[in-house]
């Protein structure tokens, strides 16, 4: 695999603490445990340095960048590590023509879960007493909104350009990504939860599995839809 100068640049790039965070690492207040396989502490004593784009650890001394992270958490090599960032960070490689796989659709669950609305557009053109027919939905005061289909969808378009599509679909599973590993951090750490859940009769360790899982689907979807799929026919 072929990599340039500007491919380990924007690898680089790609925010630290989203990387840490995809690999399963827990960050708490810009601290984590240190990533070095040599080094095995019970305090996270490895600091995010967001300037630098990198983290320090203040135990053996050993500085790690995105790259070193991937390398690490996924036993790959530099070349891969490279490749493997940039399909985090949504780039393409220079040097190399990317392998074209076929083009597959995703499945509506896959669309539900990282938030893309896969039917058509209606709009409402009326509202009336009665209830209509056909295309409805309950307004206000026992009044019915009339919609009509727009003859337009969204996701259709889309699907025309699979490469914009692919790029969408990791783009949204991975924000939602992160987004989960926030929340997980913040019930973690947060002890207004702790009253919340409280309140709610729920079991922290229950709530916080459900959401590791829903990570692992997204991450799924992530290497479902990686690399440059195939013109639609
Ligand atoms: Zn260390």
């Amino acid at each position: 695999m072929k990599y340039s100068k500007r491919d380990i640049e924007l690898a680089r790039a790609i925010p630290i603490e989203e990387v840490l965070r995809l690999e399963g690492y827990q960050i708490n207040k810009g601290f984590l445990k240190c990533p070095s396989p040599e080094h095995n502490e019970k305090t996270a004593s490895c600091h995010i340095h967001k300037r630098y784009n990198n983290c320090k650890c203040f135990g053996c001394g050993r500085k790690f960048n995105t790259v070193d992270i991937i390398q690490i958490a996924e036993g790959l090599s530099f070349p891969d590590a490279i490749k493997r960032l940039s399909e985090i960070g949504g780039f393409q490689t220079e040097g190399e023509e990317e392998e074209e796989i076929p083009y597959v659709l995703p499945t509506r669950k896959e669309l539900e879960l990282v938030g893309i609305i896969a039917g058509p557009v209606y709009a409402a053109v009326n509202v009336s007493d009665t209830k209509p027919d056909s295309m409805n939905m309950p307004g206000n005061d026992g009044e019915y909104v009339i919609l009509k289909n727009a003859d337009y969808n969204p996701f259709a378009e889309l699907a025309k350009d699979p490469e914009v599509m692919y790029m969408l679909i990791r783009g949204k599973a991975y924000e939602k990504y992160t987004r989960i590993s926030r929340i997980i951090e913040e019930i973690r750490n947060d002890e207004r939860y702790e009253y919340l859940l409280d309140i709610m009769s729920a079991d922290k360790e229950e709530i916080i599995n459900e959401l590791l899982s829903l990570q692992k689907e997204l991450k799924a979807i992530i290497k479902r839809f990686k690399g440059k799929p195939r013109a639609a026919a």
